[in-house]
């Protein structure tokens, strides 16, 4: 049965290898099976007629029927365009032609009756129809109104005839040779538990629905069976890890005491507490620890891992700790080394700069146990870096590595595989957290350090910069330090570095006597850090600088972020801006400057900021504006390339899809059960072409 829909595509009727060809070429779409799931991205509605009175601009694409009263042609002779009165009972609407003026022109009389098809846009306080669909009401009336698909399809293709009506067609053509070679991907248990459609009628439904509620109906049954198969995955990873691979048990925590007792800085918070006995529980348990720790900016997640390491390197083993770019390497680097030194412990550094010498040394005493703590960037996992022992890897993820990095950490004990933590700065969504991390156990710090006072955000316009230099000089006047962030802008390297000196250049004019700092991305690497290091110290008071302070500076006494552009900058970098600032005792602002031009989204994006310090509530927002797969990065979109869940629209079905997967599992963790048969022929089936799969023995 398989065998169909592996058919290569040019044997479907109307295709042929020039076209199949094309197809393969734009839309990746090579076999029966690719076409078949090439699912319309939406649909037009044609089962009803709307009333000229009851257009507007927010409508999609709509249906009228009436009668051309007055055709004019407009504008010099190239550019010429078409205006064309329309009318029915209710009102009159103007539809517009900018193109194909003269065919138009020929096609249309007065008088006879039509049906018009477009999506209505606002002109000035007029409502036209640009470019409508236009056809005689009779010949219309001969097809029965209906959800039209429309397929997404690219302009090479549509110069070869292959426009959404075309592939319509083809599905057409497949669907009715298909139609009884679909098999039901699910048990008939979760089609009953979650009223769920078969997967026959869906996919003939979704193609080709009767009506609004079958499309529902079907595109529910669709998703839930994607995103079935993505849980099932990642849950039964889980449950083979958790049989094959037996953890390292971590007893020994004389190293814990005494930092508590004499060294631990301030008091944990309670959910570092409880995070901290979640990973403590893991470690002392046979079992081999993965685990998401979850934290927004500033919750102390460095203390958390050095606390989790102590565990480890008390009991004899080594900890690793991996961050995704040198200046965070660095950053936590610094960061763990005051505890380590004070605790005794030895540490290093080891990142693409590290130099031959000093590299040799970590080798060395990283293999014969000297080294307890090894902090660094992808050079970790070089095949040259051997531990003695490795008990426990930390990777700081920043959503940059993947599966198959984590796994290569896994590796670096050949005997037993360490314990994996991987952190989080940025909060992940729910759903997305589920998808990409589905097969790690989550904790979470949902609360900041006692005392830090709630970063005030406020937005400006850029006419009202006279007043934000006033109130960032009365910060100044109070001892505070200040940041001001440039955007980077993609196209040009060189515009960037225009843009942020002309920013440095204004803030010297605006501020006289006041000591600026300034950081970008071409400065050396030392001149950098000479500059940041004025800062730290308080010798500068303004920091201007690009998006490289996003990540790896910690100004306790700097009280303003001042973010230029802001209508230029995602929802999780503001936030990640944002961080920068409120981490000392006094008060903290966040002053997001745009012009008066903003797009719909950044608009969303500005308000969001002021509305909320809630990372977790960011991250969601920024999950609906964008979608999973920019929000995540390139990297990551092997998993993310659902063909028609969307992680930011079906956090239901997703929830409802795992648990489904997790009674599956939970009563047949092989799927050896009569009643799974289904799901094991669709494992067998997805493994053949995902790759992911094959990771599943
Ligand atoms: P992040 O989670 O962003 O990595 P850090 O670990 O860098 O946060 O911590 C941010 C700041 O808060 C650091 O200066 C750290 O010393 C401090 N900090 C962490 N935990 C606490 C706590 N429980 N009480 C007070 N300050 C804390
Ligand atoms: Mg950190």
């Amino acid at each position: 049965m398989q065998g169909f829909f592996d058919t290569p595509i040019e044997f479907l009727k109307g295709v042929g290898p020039q076209k199949a060809a094309l197809l393969s070429k734009e839309l990746n779409i090579l076999t029966y099976g690719d076409l078949i799931q090439h699912y319309p991205f939406r649909y037009e509605d044609r089962t009803k007629f709307h009333l000229v009175r009851e257009v507007n601009a927010s409508m999609p694409y709509i249906q009228l029927k009436g009668k051309i009263r007055h055709i004019e042609a407009l504008g010099p002779p190239r550019k010429r365009r078409l205006v064309v009165h329309f009318k029915d009972d209710t009102g009159e609407i103007e539809l517009v032609w900018f193109k194909g003026v003269d065919w138009i022109l020929k096609k249309l009389q007065p008088g006879v009756e039509y049906m018009v098809f477009g999506k209505p846009t606002a002109f000035g306080r007029k409502i036209n129809i640009a470019h409508p669909e236009i056809e005689v009401l009779t010949n219309f009336t001969m097809q029965p109104g209906h959800l039209q698909p429309v397929y997404s399809t690219t302009e090479t293709l549509k110069r070869k005839y292959l426009d959404s009506k075309a592939i319509g067609k083809l599905m057409k053509t497949l669907l009715n040779a298909a139609f009884p070679k679909i098999r039901e991907t699910l048990p008939v248990t979760t089609q009953e538990e979650y009223g769920l459609i078969p997967k026959q009628e869906a996919v003939e439904q979704v193609h080709f629905p009767k009506n609004h509620e079958s499309l529902q109906k079907a595109q529910f049954r669709l998703k839930f069976e994607e995103l079935f198969y993505v849980q099932l995955r990642l849950l039964k990873l889980k449950i083979t890890r958790m049989d094959k691979f037996k953890g390292i048990v971590f007893h020994d925590t004389h190293l814990l005491t005494k930092f508590y007792n004499e060294y631990l800085p301030f008091d944990l918070t309670n959910a570092q507490k409880k995070v901290i006995k979640e990973i403590y529980h893991d470690m002392r348990s046979s079992n081999q620890m993965n685990r998401l720790l979850q934290g927004d900016v500033g919750s102390g997640k460095t203390i958390v891992a050095f606390i989790c390491m102590l565990l480890v390197t008390g009991s004899g083993a080594q900890a690793a700790l991996m961050a995704p770019t040198e200046i965070l390497a660095i950053q936590h680097y610094n960061g763990l080394k005051d505890y380590a030194q004070k605790i005794g412990l030895r540490i290093a550094l080891l990142t693409g700069s590290t130099k031959t010498s000093e590299r040799k040394i970590i080798h060395e005493y990283l293999k014969n146990g000297e080294l307890h703590i090894l902090v660094g960037t992808h050079a970790l996992i070089e095949e040259k870096v051997q531990f003695q022992r490795l008990g426990l890897a930390i990777v700081d993820e920043q959503h940059r590595f993947g599966v198959a990095q984590r796994s290569k950490l896994w590796q670096k004990n050949k005997e037993i595989y360490p314990h994996v933590l991987v952190m989080t700065a940025t909060p992940i969504p729910r759903t997305l957290a589920m998808t990409l991390y589905g097969d790690l156990d989550i904790s979470t710090i949902d609360e900041l350090p006692a005392g830090r006072k709630p970063i005030k955000t406020v937005h400006r316009y850029d006419s009202h910069r006279l007043k934000v230099n006033g109130f960032i000089k009365e910060q100044i006047a109070e001892g505070r330090q200040v940041y001001i962030v440039y955007p980077l802008i993609e196209e040009s390297e060189k515009l960037d570095l225009k843009h942020v000196m002309d920013g440095y250049e204004s803030v010297c004019r605006a501020f006289p006597g006041v000591p600026v700092s300034i950081v970008h991305g071409k400065m050396k690497a030392e001149a950098k850090d000479f500059e940041m290091a004025r800062f730290v110290k308080g010798e500068t008071k303004i920091m201007v600088a690009t998006t490289v302070i996003e990540v790896g500076v910690n100004v306790p006494n700097a009280t303003v972020m001042v973010i230029e552009n802001a209508e230029r900058f995602g929802l999780a970098q503001l936030h990640q801006l944002r961080g920068r600032v409120g981490r000392g005792a006094d008060q903290s602002y966040c002053l997001l400057l745009s012009n008066y031009k903003l797009s719909k989204e950044a608009r969303v994006r500005i308000e969001t900021m002021v509305r909320t310090n809630n990372g977790f509530e960011i991250a969601d927002t920024d999950l609906k504006l964008r979608g999973p797969g920019d929000l995540m990065g390139t990297q990551q979109s092997g998993v993310l390339d659902l063909l028609i869940a969307d992680l930011g629209k079906d956090g239901k079905i997703l929830q409802s899809a795992r648990q489904a997967a997790q009674a599956v599992l939970a009563k047949d963790p092989g799927l050896d059960h009569p009643g799974n048969t289904n799901i094991r022929a669709q494992v067998k089936s997805m493994r053949k072409t995902v790759v992911n799969w094959s990771r599943i023995s």
